[in-house]
């Protein structure tokens, strides 16, 4: 078990807190989704109440070790300000800047100073100012980063499974480092869906590619009692059984591992299922999420599908059959959309798991959803605050999942 901001003293200490402010903007840098902010609020009130001085590290976008204005924090800035009801340091340019360090110097307990996003430096990713991989000049920075306060948080999920200065290196430079609340909430659920999972245990996995969730779905062949696989995945998996899938998405080199992945779920005795039958349509523009008007949309009779034609969602013998399997389990995990549910019309299967898993909730079952996409769909569907936890890093929920140590986590002490 971790270190948490429980276990640590803060009190009237200058705290630097790791968190993942990295939200979209629209075009007038605009915030369209504060809820990576509003995620941190627990930790940050803690730390406000035990009169800390907190100094906060986080990046924005991918400005690839250079300073680019448009990835700025400062709109970051001005909406935390709101949030907290209390002003927001901000300097820009540069985190480690004379400035920056001065801001960091002069802060009062109580106050609160945002860095200016990190990632305009190389050395917070392992590079030089060159561009080369450099360890020396991480750790350099690394160093830099803790010299501006005493102990360390970490509470940025999303980054967790990144190897970065301020991610892992920092911890070895201050005098204490433990989890924040939000990090602590995410390994509580996430945890123990994997190693204390109530039975049966249903994973449901959708979204693009077999490719990206191989790993996550033979971690989880060894915990769980079902797995159903929706979204263009499962044309990979129906194709490897022999089944006609028209023009659907598939991974051809995937072929022979998904024969390999039914049978270890058969020796397993895990419950592997496949749509059983699809929504199809003969054109879709995947660039402007429409289905042109002279397109011809269908349900198949079963799972086979004819030339010429795509699976684009799942069909309802698909939900009724899940629907029972849902209904039945006491812990869910959800990944990845079961449809291209951005599109209304293909929307359905996955908006329709998105209630049952919230049913499934209110009866008792352990849900945790998992993705940007599932987290969109049970929005979509309106069910969010019916879900147990919803994680708030696609790529470090993943890699958990995989099994895999988050560099992020492992730096952390033990209590
Ligand atoms: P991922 O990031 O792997 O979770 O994939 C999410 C994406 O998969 C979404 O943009 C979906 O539109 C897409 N997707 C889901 N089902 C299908 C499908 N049957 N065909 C094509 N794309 C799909």
């Amino acid at each position: 078990m971790k270190k948490t901001l429980s276990d640590i003293d803060v009190k009237e200490k200058k705290v630097l807190v790791r968190v993942d402010y990295n939200v979209p903007l629209d075009a007038n840098l605009k915030i369209t989704n504060d809820k990576r902010i509003v995620s941190t609020l627990p930790t940050l009130k803690y730390l406000l109440n035990e009169n800390a001085a907190i100094i906060l590290m986080a990046h924005l976008g991918r400005p690839k070790g250079k300073i680019v204005s448009e990835m700025s924090l400062k709109p970051v800035s001005t909406r935390l300000s709101e949030l907290l009801d209390k002003p927001v340091k901000f300097i820009g340019g540069d985190c480690v800047s004379v400035q920056s360090r001065k801001a960091a110097a002069d802060l009062r307990p109580g106050e609160v100073l945002l860095l200016e996003n990190l990632r305009f430096h190389p050395e917070e990713e392992g590079r030089s100012i060159s561009g080369e991989k450099d360890k020396n000049a991480m750790e350099a920075f690394a160093k830099e980063l803790a010299s501006m306060g005493e102990i360390f948080i970490q509470d940025a999920f999303g980054t967790l499974h990144r190897s970065h200065a301020s991610t892992a290196g920092i911890v070895k430079y201050v005098k204490g480092a433990g989890v924040g609340f939000l990090v602590e909430k995410e390994l509580k659920f996430l945890g123990e869906a994997l190693e204390d999972a109530r039975k049966p245990f249903l994973a449901i996995l959708g979204g693009a590619k077999v490719s990206d969730k191989i790993s996550v779905i033979e971690n989880l062949l060894n915990k769980v009692d079902a797995i159903i696989v929706g979204g263009a995945m499962a044309y990979t998996f129906l194709k490897s059984r022999g089944i006609n899938i028209g023009s659907s998405l598939v991974e051809n080199d995937k072929l022979d591992l998904s024969v390999e992945l039914f049978k270890k779920a058969k020796d397993r005795r895990v419950d592997f299922l496949l749509p059983l039958d699809h929504i199809v349509t003969n054109k879709v523009d995947f660039e402007s999420k429409q289905v042109p008007c002279e397109a011809i949309v269908k349900v198949t009779v079963d799972e086979a599908i004819s030339e010429g034609f795509m699976g684009v969602d799942i069909g309802i013998k698909s939900i009724n059959k899940f629907s029972e399997i849902i209904k039945s389990a006491k812990t869910i995990l959800w990944n990845g959309p079961l449809g291209i549910f951005e599109i209304n019309e293909f929307s359905k299967g996955t908006v329709e798991i998105a209630k049952l898993v919230a049913e499934a909730t209110d009866k008792g079952a352990i849900s945790v959803v998992g993705g940007g996409d599932s987290v969109a769909a049970v929005k979509k569907a309106g069910v969010d605050k019916r879900i147990s936890h919803i994680s708030t890093g696609g790529g470090a929920s993943l890699e958990f999942l995989e099994g895999k140590e988050l560099p992020g986590i492992a730096a952390i002490p033990d209590r």
